[in-house]
């Protein structure tokens, strides 16, 4: 089969022929229907040799859909022909924090050597998949895999995000969305649909900009140095009830702190290298730094839920996997509108 792989520390990925998986005892093989590109798989794949601790070669592609094709010894709950979609923070299955659904933040994960399909396993870039377990499938229905795939990431990481900050999003509050790409083009529509919010978004482009505005932001302003006291403007002088900062450089997390308002929630989500300092008198009073990480089992359902009912969508462009490399330069140059999807 067909694959795209990332093979050599700072090489591009490669598509490539390699043999098609079968399924052992447990396991589930998908055929392929999509799979999306994320900026952490460009942020990886920027990693130095000593930093890179994902494998090589490594198949790319953790936001992943397919038809249920073959199934491992013993496998039930799931019926070849079934369209599903691959929760990708996969657990133990048996601790605390899985006994609740939420595998992102399993204990175990990592002494077990589990690692999520994309991410340390075999990825959703390629003609079929193997997914270790029938718990990680989430029916599709009659939801275009295409359109959806990317709610297994960009939809659920942002919606856990948001998801902990609801108590203090009451109506009249606001709340700042800092990179309005494939996570955070998702995560303004689903301010929109489950808080009473007015969401500013900030990003460079004017295009960016025009796509925040039309899937929901009631203000689209440039990230520069100007944002922060266009914010303070809008928001009578104090500042927001919470920042949700899908970039995470230095320049961004300083503009968080400063329009972070007392007792609000500054949240991390980007994989940039940026740092703030903590005391007494370094932050505002009561105010909350979180790193979430990706989002549980239950809540993949709920963001399905937030789909079927038309509420939130993925702006999506289409490659195939011939083509995948481009969708990885066009996620590098920051020129996709919304999600890159590749559809095998
Ligand atoms: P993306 O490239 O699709 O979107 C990033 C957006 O940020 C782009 O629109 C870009 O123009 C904008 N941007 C860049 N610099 C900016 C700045 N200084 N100010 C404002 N906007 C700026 O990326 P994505 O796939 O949406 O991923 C976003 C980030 O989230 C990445 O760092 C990724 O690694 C991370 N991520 C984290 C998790 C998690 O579990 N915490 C999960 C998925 C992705
Ligand atoms: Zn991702
Ligand atoms: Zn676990």
């Amino acid at each position: 089969m067909k694959a795209l792989q990332y093979r050599e520390i700072g090489g591009q990925p490669e598509l490539v022929e390699i043999e098609t998986p079968e399924p052992g005892p447990g396991q589930v093989r998908l055929k392929v229907t999509a799979a999306g590109a994320c900026h952490s798989d460009s942020f990886i794949m920027s990693l130095s040799a000593e930093d890179y601790t994902f494998g090589l070669p490594l198949t790319l592609g953790h936001e992943g859909a397919g038809i249920v094709d073959k199934l491992g010894e013993g496998v039930s709950g799931v019926d070849v022909g079934d369209s599903v979609a691959v929760y990708g923070p996969q657990g133990c299955g048996r601790c605390y924090e899985c006994s609740q659904g939420k595998e992102n933040y399993c204990r175990r994960a990592a002494e077990l050597g589990i690692a999520p399909p994309g991410l340390g396993a075999p990825g959703a870039m390629a003609e079929y998949m193997i997914v270790n377990n029938a718990r990680f499938l989430l029916p599709l229905g009659d939801l275009d895999p295409v359109a959806n795939v990317a709610l297994t990431d960009a939809g659920l990481t942002p919606y856990h995000a948001i998801k902990a900050s609801l108590p203090k999003l009451v109506p009249g509050s606001t709340a700042v969305v800092i990179g309005a790409g494939g996570l955070g083009h998702v995560g303004i529509q689903i301010l929109r649909a489950i808080s009473p919010a007015t969401v500013i978004a900030l990003d460079l482009g004017a295009d960016k900009l025009a796509l925040a505005r039309e899937v929901g932001a009631h203000h689209a302003l440039p990230s520069d140095a100007s944002a922060a006291d266009a914010i303070r403007d809008l928001t009578g002088g104090h500042g927001v009830e919470a920042v949700f900062d899908f970039v995470t450089i230095q320049p961004t997390i300083e503009l968080g702190r400063a329009v972070t308002q007392i007792g609000g929630d500054q949240v991390l989500i980007g994989a940039g290298a940026g740092t703030l300092p903590v005391g007494m008198l370094a932050a505002p009073y009561e105010s909350s730094v979180r790193a979430p990480y990706w989002g549980s089992r239950s809540e993949l359902f709920e963001v399905f839920e937030l789909a079927r009912t038309g509420l939130v969508h993925v702006e999506t462009e289409v490659f195939s996997l011939d083509d995948a490399v481009s969708a990885y330069q066009k996620l590098h140059d920051g020129t996709l509108r919304g999600r890159a999807v590749v559809v095998p």
